[in-house]
């Protein structure tokens, strides 16, 4: 249940009191000592990580999540996207590279709507 006040919003970070106070919205009968412990335990799974200190409280967020800027060649529009990376991704990467993502941005290149369909097909300009 804590884990889902994290995936209802990607890239939020949370402290304990924050998960608490959502929490007791919709959860009243999880106390306090519950939320820390599921916390401490998401933490150590390493679902979610510190993302630092705000006036003293650690603030909580998902790992995996990051943004993707989508860039268009024809026009330069730029999109950014908010989105979780495949969990199939981030296990091949942990296998292969024993790297831990926390976190990520990335840049796409192609073309959006600006150019009709016989353009996009074209290499030219
Ligand atoms: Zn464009």
């Amino acid at each position: 249940m804590i884990y889902k006040i994290f995936q209802d919003d990607p890239l939020g970070s949370y402290s304990v009191d924050d998960i608490i106070e959502i929490a007791g919205k919709d959860y009243y009968e999880m106390s306090q000592r519950t939320i820390f412990r599921a916390i401490e335990k998401l933490d150590n799974l390493r679902k979610i990580y510190c993302a630092g200190t705000m006036k003293g409280h650690r603030k909580f967020q998902l790992s995996n999540t990051g943004c993707l800027d989508l860039i268009c060649n024809h026009c330069g529009t730029k999109v950014t996207m908010k989105t979780m990376l495949k969990s199939q991704l981030a296990a091949e990467i942990y296998e292969g590279y024993k790297f831990n993502i926390l976190g990520f941005t990335a840049e796409y290149y192609g073309t959006c709507s600006c150019t009709n369909h016989k353009e996009r097909n074209r290499c030219s300009d």
